[in-house]
């Protein structure tokens, strides 16, 4: 058996015992104080894209690579579909494609809590596009009689969208952060952030912004992420020492990739 009680002064709430795999997993649920979110007065936008998100500080987090723990999960699928029903070759198919989804979503999990918890530590305000992820990611296959368009397209769509785990991480910043505000979706990665030109021209690529009014060129994602810090917020603040704290401390870590995770918070109890 692994695993201890990080928080001996909490009072356990409930245990819940479930299996996966050929694992057994018991949590438990403590009562604790949680600690006062951060104010201090900063905010921050976040553009989540495919594959990465990007502060309005000017930072580029990747997600998690994961690709070769998809590849194998789809390895694994394939196993289970070539073995007769029933069998236990089947079986031992089906729990290796059930431990390889386990830590997949596991990490995604991991990421998303370790992102969050910068991100709530680093500014009270947190300034998200108001993305309905559910709607998104609803297939365009349509009906017979009406069918949708750009089925292909739209399904791979799909997947880099549940990939991201963008809920999760709405989810995550929803209980650790101070504030954090939701801002319609439209125009922002058309919209230039320093003279408010709006223009499909403008993005010149998926990654490189150049407005066609004033000049200003720089990454679209960033771009964006400063629109929707802008439409949150009546003032936007400058805060650059936001973004030493950031680099400092923490986003470094996540833009070289590959080191191995520090722990990033513990509750004190009192
Ligand atoms: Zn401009």
């Amino acid at each position: 058996m692994r695993g201890n009680n990080p928080y001996p002064q909490g009072k356990p709430i409930s245990a819940t015992v479930r299996q996966c795999g050929r694992k057994w997993f018991c949590s438990v649920i403590y009562a604790v104080d949680l600690p006062e979110p951060v104010d201090n007065g900063l905010a921050v936008g976040l553009d989540r894209n495919v594959g990465q998100i990007a502060t309005s500080t000017g930072d580029i987090i990747p997600l998690p690579d994961t690709k070769s723990l998809e590849a194998r999960k789809k390895h694994y699928q394939k196993m289970v579909c070539r073995r007769k029903k029933g069998s236990n070759r089947r079986k031992r198919a089906n729990q290796l494609w059930a431990r390889t989804a386990r830590k997949l979503a596991n990490q995604r999990k991991d990421w998303c809590h370790q992102i969050s918890r910068v991100l709530a530590q680093s500014a009270s305000e947190i300034v998200i596009e108001d993305l309905n992820t559910q709607s998104m990611t609803k297939s365009a296959k349509g009906t017979v009689e009406n069918p949708g368009k750009n089925v292909k397209q739209k399904s791979g769509l799909n997947r880099e969208i549940l990939r991201s785990g963008w809920g999760i991480l709405e989810n995550f910043l929803g209980y650790k952060a101070h504030t954090v505000t939701r801002v319609p979706a439209a125009h922002t990665s058309q919209k230039c952030s320093q003279c408010g030109h709006i223009a499909k021209e403008n993005r010149k690529t998926q990654s490189k912004f150049e407005c066609v009014s004033c000049g200003h060129s720089g990454n679209a994602d960033v771009n964006a992420a400063l629109n929707i810090l802008a439409s949150g917020q009546s003032t936007v603040l400058q805060d650059y020492f936001l973004r030493i704290y950031a680099i400092l401390n923490n986003f470094g870590r996540f833009c070289r990739g590959g080191s191995a995770p520090r722990p990033l918070y513990h509750y004190a109890l009192a």
